[in-house]
């Protein structure tokens, strides 16, 4: 039985996180969770799961939690995501927070010798580094649960570092896809989040527009199987089908297809190396006949320019991008800007803020809180 520790059971991946231990009851055990705003959905949690240990924003939430007498001992905030990462058990960490506060659960998991399953996208974006140099030194292994580096992990399996010569990482283009860049100056937030082939949360969902979710993927397919950046390339693939692919020397070439469905992914994580069954929707190539691949051009989007420009840059620059990208999403969301000024303050961000080399995780938490600080404060934001 294989406990989990799962950070942001509330959320899109966490909840389809709970699916895979619901369906799989003799093989994992929800061991302790933390959830977000919706304490209606805690309750549920807590009362099918029985998880021992549960984090929750503040303590407010305790108290309304505490009136229903669940067997489980509570954490709060930040510092309660930190106790879960660090609990004095053998278990892995599923991180599927969204934001930055993602960063520090890594990490401490990984000192307490945690396996990592990794939805979170901060953590190797902003301290790739530091992460997997810390994975290797305490021997921890980091199973990526985004169905793209899930598809490349399942591809090099068995296969040489040195015999890979590209990861081709696709994208399915967002809800803007079929859109030109002079139609998207008066796009609507409901637009945005209209996202064709996935059911995801609503900052993912933006940055999937935006294809700075894509820049995000090569930063981390860069980090996590340690390929040059020259090496990784991406495809717009509408259909969602092949989540992606791997070209060796030998110009053969490896794709990992399937239904869009991120319990797939998430079940490999968690079940790695054995796989499960699962009683998902089979893929039916005969039903959707034909796949389609397109360039993805960086004059269209920009935001993906910018992650690769971020990435050789290195230093701060990853988390500078991570950090300006996740205000002005924020601020687009709460409409306080508008759809393209998201690239804009990105842009001013990387091009004005000062390079800094080998980052510590301090300088890290300090230039994003900072920046985000300055785009609420110019911006309008509440924070
Ligand atoms: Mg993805």
């Amino acid at each position: 039985m294989k406990k989990i520790i799962l950070l942001g059971a509330s959320g899109s991946i966490g909840t389809q996180t709970l699916d895979v231990i619901r369906n799989n009851p003799e093989k994992f055990m929800l061991y302790a969770c933390s959830c977000g705003r919706n304490l209606e959905q805690a309750i549920q949690i807590i009362s099918e799961f029985k998880p021992l240990y549960v984090c929750v924003r503040n303590h407010q939430d305790i108290n309304v939690l505490k009136k229903y007498q669940f067997a489980c001992k509570y954490y709060v905030g930040e510092e309660g995501l930190n106790c879960l990462a660090m609990l004095d058990v053998k278990a892995t960490l599923v991180n599927a927070l969204v934001g930055t506060v993602g960063l520090m659960p890594t990490i401490n998991a990984i000192k307490t010798h945690k396996d990592i399953a990794l939805a979170n996208k901060e953590t190797l974006v902003t301290a790739g580094e530091i992460v997997m140099k810390l994975a290797r030194e305490y021997k921890v292994n980091i199973y990526p649960i985004d169905s793209e580096h899930s598809a490349i992990f399942q591809c090099i399996k068995g296969e040489r570092q040195k015999d890979i010569s590209k990861l081709i990482i696709t994208a399915s283009g967002g809800s803007f896809r079929d859109k030109k860049r002079e139609e998207l100056i008066d796009v609507t937030v409901e637009d945005a989040l209209r996202h064709p082939n996935w059911n995801m949360g609503a900052k993912i969902t933006i940055d999937s527009s935006t294809m700075m979710n894509k820049g995000f993927e090569v930063i981390e397919a860069y980090h996590l199987f340690g390929i040059d950046i020259d090496k990784i390339e991406t495809v717009l693939h509408k259909e969602s089908i092949i989540h992606s692919m791997v070209e060796f020397v030998d110009c053969s070439v490896k794709a990992q297809l399937g239904t869009p469905d991120m319990r797939v992914p998430i079940l490999y994580a968690l079940s790695y190396p054995e796989r499960i069954d699962y009683p998902g929707e089979r893929l039916d190539l005969k039903k959707i006949g034909t796949l389609h691949f397109e360039e993805l051009s960086f004059e269209r989007f920009p935001c993906l320019k910018m992650a690769y420009q971020a990435i050789k840059e290195g230093g701060i620059m990853p988390a500078v991008l991570n950090a300006a990208n996740d205000a002005s999403v924020e601020l687009f969301l709460d409409r306080k800007i508008k759809y393209l000024d998201i690239e804009k303050i990105i842009e001013y961000y990387l091009k004005n803020t000062v390079q800094m080399i080998n980052p510590t995780i301090e300088d890290i938490v300090n230039v994003c809180f900072e920046i985000k600080k300055d785009i609420y404060k110019k911006f309008g934001g509440q924070k």
